[in-house]
C-alpha cells in the first residue's frame, strides 16, 4: 500500500503532525481513504525532559511518560500506523517516494515530513540542504535548509528542530502542525485549518 504521508520521528513534532494530518479526515475530501505512517527510532529528546513549562501536563511530569501517552494516542488512530525503526534512505519525488529502514524494509509514501531532531541528518537519498542549527543552545546541532512552507524540497516538509526550531516541546508540537497544514494547504490550493467544534445540545 501507499501512505499519504511517511512522518520521519516519533517526537512531538512528528506526533503532533500526525494527529493533525489524521484529524483532516471528515474535513478534506481527498483524506477519506488516507492513511498516515510514523516511523520512529525511539530516541526522542523528551525522554530526558522534566517539564515545568509545558502547561498541557502536570509541573514536573516526566517527559518520557509524557511522549508515550502521546504515542499511544496516536496509534489509536485508525488512519495511522506507526513502525519503530531508523530510516536510512529516501528516494523518488513527490507524489512517489520510497523510504527504506535500517532493517531492509520499504515503505511507500506521497509526502514525507521530516520531524528527526537536531543531533543529526545522515538520510541518503534526498536533496536536502544540511546547515548549523540558528537556534540552538549548544553548538553541533544541524537543521535543512527550508523555504517559509517549511518545505525541504516538492513534497517533502521539515518539522520541530530539524526544521530550525527552538528547543521547546509547544514549539515542536506546534512545527509539526503548522507543516501538516501546511502539507495540506498545498494540495488544496488554499489555507487549511483543521477544528471540530461541540455540537449545541
Ligand atoms: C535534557 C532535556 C531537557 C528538556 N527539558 C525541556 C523542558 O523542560 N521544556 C521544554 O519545553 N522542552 C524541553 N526539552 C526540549 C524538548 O524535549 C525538545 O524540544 C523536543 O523533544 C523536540 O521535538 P522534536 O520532535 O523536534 O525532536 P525529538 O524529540 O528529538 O524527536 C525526534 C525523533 O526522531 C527520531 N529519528 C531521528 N532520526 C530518525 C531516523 N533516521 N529514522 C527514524 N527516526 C528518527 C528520533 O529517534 C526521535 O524519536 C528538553 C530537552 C532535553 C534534551
Amino acid at each position: 500500500m501507499k501512505y499519504f504521508t511517511i512522518i520521519v520521528g516519533g517526537g512531538p513534532a512528528g506526533l503532533s503532525a500526525a494527529s493533525t494530518l489524521a484529524s483532516a479526515k471528515g474535513h478534506l475530501p481527498f483524506m477519506e481513504d488516507k492513511k498516515i505512517l510514523v516511523i520512529d527510532e525511539g530516541n526522542s529528546d523528551l525522554n530526558k525532559a522534566l517539564l515545568k513549562n509545558f502547561p498541557a501536563v502536570d509541573i514536573g511530569a516526566k517527559g518520557v511518560e509524557v511522549l508515550s501517552s502521546m504515542r499511544e494516542r496516536v496509534k489509536t488512530l485508525d488512519n495511522v500506523d506507526f513502525v519503530e525503526g531508523k530510516v536510512v534512505e529516501i528516494s523518488g519525488q513527490d507524489g512517489n517516494f520510497k523510504v527504506k529502514t535500517e532493517d531492509g524494509k520499504i515503505f511507500e509514501g506521497e509526502k514525507i515530513i521530516l520531524a528527526t531532531g537536531f543531533h543529526k541528518f545522515d538520510i541518503k537519498g534526498l536533496n536536502a540542504e544540511i546547515l548549523p542549527h540558528a537556534k540552538a543552545p549548544r553548538p553541533g546541532k544541524v537543521m535543512l535548509k527550508v523555504d517559509e512552507k517549511k518545505r525541504v524540497s516538492p513534497g517533502v516538509y521539515a518539522a520541530g528542530l530539524i526544521a530550525g526550531e527552538q528547543t521547546m516541546v509547544a514549539i515542536a508540537m506546534g512545527s509539526g502542525t503548522e507543516s501538516a497544514l501546511n502539507l495540506l494547504s498545498d494540495l488544496a490550493g488554499k489555507t487549511v485549518i483543521i477544528h471540530d467544534v461541540v455540537k449545541k445540545s
